[in-house]
């Protein structure tokens, strides 16, 4: 009991996991930390893979000696990295002179925010500030990240909610699809499922399929509590899955087509329910004439028998789960690639249906994310500032436009093209585009010619270098702070504060709140940050003081009914195959298979360019930040590359050579590792690392782009491999 009362239950943002663990806090230092297997919330708590959170967070960035710790104002000429310090005051003032000068001069679009994944409370209050200021320029990686599947949920079933059935131990998933998703090295799929989830469906039964070109790692046993019983399933690789498919890089949009062609033509799905519950079956089974089965497999790699027979295991068997994850947001049709594969669940009846796999959630009622940083007071301001096409940097891409973020390539082609006008000035938050931002080099043309550059951050980066005032950020846990991220779980949780920051670091809640009132826009915004917290919680008659001591947190409801259909919130109260509104918008009302062959050819492999590179996250580093973390570097010092061995043996090359991998934007230097289960056409490159590893340095920040929300192509690159 003692020991109990010492722990205090908390979450970390460290990375998109965003686990639940409990600390215990000694004399302002955290002594433990351990997983939280009680409320339900997950606990990936750093597997053992991830090193630790020990190790990443008290270790290695709480006590850090190399944290940002008082604010910085450039001295030297830019991208030098000479600062001198300065006080909040002088820092703050200096960046509130500035962006009224642009303002003034330029007008309000001229200042662009640069945002990143959402940790608490940062992301919605810095969109609220450019509501506010009058900018509709948010750049943000939606694109990459979220907004193609988001956006195929909303406009196929009516909802961003949509989950996996949970508790999974109380039903019995007989199929479960990782599509594109990594769920042992990253947060988890977008419809909720962990590798917990995958652990307990596996002990009732499931099958499990892998599509990736990457043998990921799954590392999941299948629980046998009966001694009698035969030993228990091990998955520890994609390559111990019942099926592994290895689609080209960047074709999953043609191998969903082929197995909803199987589905419909060997008549898998469910006449009744398709007949009362779907819009545009009929289109549907008219436009897959127009492809073959063979057709597909040349295009994807995969056979024909693969197809057939885990496309008729997914509709064969209810129910059924397709978790997928960042693999199939990364390429110029990446919303139609999610649209197909939503609509290979809908035709299925694996949502919303009693015996469906997946189901629509109810968020929690506080605060939600669009109106706090567009609605209420802020309508006003829309009125005088929209953030309409014409406005917009990008606005001609419409979902982009409506889920409020301009995709980050188009921040380069403002500032260097200054199509259609220039970005004159930037305010980075927690977001680091001179690693993360395709085609590094531009990137980097463009901070140079920036105007005026402000980076808020908890350490150096790459970007701080291009920086005119660095700001120095509190982490999540030195300050309280709510978290509703991922938005589409509909989940609320308390993050309160453990330890004071270092210096004079402050939450960057905090710090666009005082810039707020310092452009004089203190109508919109709070006397401090705990009026935030407060004004975020109202909907649910909470203070954030009652919110963090005895609530804690605010569970999304699952509308599952085990008796009936609960219908879908689209405009035809349908899941809708064909989408008038799609239509409407100028996009394909219906996924194309002629538009995903078409996304396809400017990427073919050229006698000059003969294999194709594609990328995974790291189980250790977390994207490209933290890269400077000694304690990780010990266990991973370099990026590696993975060629198969036959394509190794004939470049000449053997294993822990240094390689170039080379695109017609660049090369980059990469550590090879041979791997049997990679496809001689391909290279599996490291994402995320700083400098000569970067792999945007070989990536293209130019057209094509996906039409509806901006993703430029960056999976199935063209590339050669030789020794550095
Ligand atoms: S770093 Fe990621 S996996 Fe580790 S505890 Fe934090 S959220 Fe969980």
């Amino acid at each position: 009991m003692a020991e109990k009362e010492k722990l205090r239950q908390y979450s970390c943002v460290f990375c998109v996991a965003h686990c639940s663990l409990f600390a215990k806090v000694e004399k302002g230092m955290i002594m433990e930390l351990k997983g939280d297997n009680i409320t339900g919330f997950p606990s990936h708590y750093c597997p053992k893979h991830k090193g630790s959170l020990l190790a990443i967070g008290v270790g290695g960035v709480l006590r850090n000696k190399n944290r940002l710790k008082y604010p910085l104002i450039r001295k030297g000429k830019r991208g030098e990295n000479k600062w001198e310090h300065a006080s909040w005051d002088e820092a703050l003032g200096m960046v509130a002179e500035k962006l009224l000068e642009f303002k003034e001069k330029y007008g309000p679009e001229s200042v662009a925010l640069l945002l990143n994944e959402p940790k608490g409370l940062e992301f919605a209050v810095a969109q609220r500030f450019a509501t506010a200021f009058g900018t509709p320029n948010v750049f943000s990686p939606g694109n990459y990240c979220g907004v193609p599947t988001l956006s195929a949920f909303q406009y196929t079933f009516g909802s961003q909610l949509i989950h996996a059935r949970t508790p999974i131990y109380h039903y019995a998933p007989r199929v479960v699809i990782l599509w594109g998703t990594n769920l042992l090295h990253t947060g988890g799929s977008f419809n909720k499922l962990r590798r917990r989830d995958l652990h307990f469906a596996m002990d009732r039964g499931a099958k499990v399929v892998v599509i990736d070109p990457m043998n990921i790692d799954l590392d999941v046993t299948e629980l046998s509590p009966d001694p009698t019983a035969p030993p228990p399933r091990v998955l520890k690789r994609a390559s111990d899955a019942d099926y592994w498919l290895k689609p080209r890089p960047g074709s999953d949009g043609i191998l969903a087509m082929g197995m909803i062609k199987v589905i419909v033509e060997e008549e898998l799905y469910d006449r009744d329910y398709t007949e009362k519950w779907t819009l545009g079956f009929d289109k549907l089974q008219k436009h897959v004439k127009s492809f073959t089965l063979d057709d597909v497999e040349k295009l994807t790699w995969v056979s024909v028998k693969q197809i057939q027979d885990v496309a008729g295991l997914y509709a064969k068997n209810k129910p059924g789960i397709i978790a997928w994850g960042n693999g199939l947001e990364q390429t110029s049709t990446a919303f139609q690639t999610c649209r197909a594969i939503a609509i290979l669940r809908g035709i299925t009846g694996n949502v919303n249906t009693p015996d469906g796999g997946e189901v629509e959630n109810e968020p929690a009622p506080t605060m939600r994310p669009g109106r706090f940083m567009l609605g209420g007071e802020l309508k006003e301001r829309l009125m005088e500032f929209p953030r309409s096409p014409e406005r917009t940097i990008g606005g001609g891409f419409k979902i982009a436009l409506g889920s409020a973020y301009v995709p980050t390539q188009m921040l380069v082609n403002s500032v260097l093209e200054g199509k259609p006008y220039p970005v004159k000035a930037v305010i980075a938050v927690l977001t680091n585009p001179l690693a993360s931002y395709p085609d590094t080099e531009r990137v980097r043309e463009a901070f140079m010619k920036l105007d005026f550059v402000v980076v808020a951050d908890v350490f150096h980066t790459p970007t701080t270098a291009f920086a005119d005032v660095v700001l120095p950020a509190a982490t999540f846990l030195e300050h309280d702070d709510i978290g509703y991220w991922p938005a589409w779980f509909g989940d609320v949780r308390a993050y309160p504060k453990l330890l004071d920051p270092p210096g004079e670091a402050r939450p960057d809640t905090e710090i666009i709140n005082e810039l707020a009132k310092r452009v004089g826009l203190e109508k919109f915004f709070f006397k401090n940050e705990s009026e935030i917290l407060d004004y975020w919680l109202k909907p649910a008659n909470l203070t954030y003081k009652e919110f963090a001591e005895s609530v804690g947190a605010i569970y999304a409801r699952s509308l599952y009914n085990p008796f009936k259909v609960i219908g879908y919130k689209t405009p035809s109260g349908k899941v809708e195959i064909y989408s008038q509104q799609l239509e409407e918008m100028g996009l394909s009302p219906i996924p194309r298979f002629e538009e995903f062959v078409e996304s396809l050819t400017p990427f073919e492999p050229t006698g000059e360019y003969p294999l194709l590179m594609t990328n995974g996250k790291e189980e250790l580093y977390i994207l490209t930040g933290f890269r400077n973390l000694t304690k990780l570097n010990i266990q991973v010092r370099d990026p590696i590359a993975r060629l198969s061995p036959e394509t190794a043996r004939k470049l000449e090359l053997k294993d822990g050579d240094w390689i170039y991998i080379e695109t017609k934007k660049g090369r980059v230097r990469q550590k090879l590792l041979i791997d049997p289960q990679v496809d001689p056409r391909v290279v599996l490159a490291s994402f995320g690392w700083w400098e000569e590893f970067d792999l945007n340095l070989i990536t293209d920040s130019n057209p094509p782009y996906d039409p509806a929300t901006g993703s430029p192509h960056l999976k199935g690159i063209p590339c050669k491999v030789y020794k550095a």
